[in-house]
């Protein structure tokens, strides 16, 4: 599984987003160590804080399926310019990636660039260290 098929699987899911607020469908793949590659996409609400982004999808279908470790994660949006995970989901990607993760970033064109999870967070919460 290349970057490029990857994305290509993140484009493809877009058809599924629930997006009738901001009408910006955005489409995740990821691929984990097992393997297996897993599919999400913004789920908006009408009340707007419930709204759940595509990457955040994927990662709750893949744990919620017993899988414990992402590889790689494709997001493909629908504007010119690449499309970055926001804050919460770089903090989910966090938990179940580590300093090999690759997020590839992709516009609507298909332009594809690679970030490592580091880059995207660095000195990121990692640990509760009680209270
Ligand atoms: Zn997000």
């Amino acid at each position: 599984m290349d970057n490029s098929e990857l994305f290509k699987m993140a484009t493809d899911a877009k058809k599924y987003s629930y997006s009738p607020y901001s009408g910006f469908k955005v489409g995740a793949a990821l691929l984990t160590d097992s393997g297996k590659v897993y599919t999400g996409t913004n789920v908006e609400n009408a009340s707007f804080g419930a709204t759940n982004c595509a990457e955040r999808t994927a990662v709750f279908k893949a744990v919620s399926e017993g899988e414990r470790k992402i590889v790689s994660i494709a997001i493909s949006g629908e504007s010119d310019s690449l499309v970055f995970p926001c804050g919460i989901c770089r903090q989910v990607l966090v938990e179940f990636g580590d300093e090999n993760t690759k997020v590839i970033c992709g516009n609507r064109k298909g332009d594809i660039k690679v970030f490592s999870l580091k880059e995207l967070l660095p000195n990121a919460f990692t640990e509760f260290e009680g209270m």
